[in-house]
């Protein structure tokens, strides 16, 4: 499982990122600021890092097509 963090998306807009295994990162590739005192509410995901979580979470080699 992956762990958030709140923070300003690529326009600035404070968003939850997911960070990487790690920790160090995040999938989105926006840089994670150890100091982060403005903790800005919001319930926004941040897209980028949502649609590589599932691309992670998708077996490889799997067809992009709609499944019924
Ligand atoms: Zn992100």
């Amino acid at each position: 499982m992956h762990e958030m963090w709140c923070g300003p998306d690529a326009s600035g807009q404070p968003v939850w990122h997911l960070l990487t295994a790690d920790r160090t990162g995040t999938l989105c590739g926006v840089g994670k600021q150890e100091d982060s005192r403005r903790r800005e509410p919001t319930d926004k995901h941040c897209f980028p890092c949502m649609a590589t979580l599932q691309a992670v979470m998708q077996p490889t080699g799997a067809a992009a097509g709609e499944e019924s």
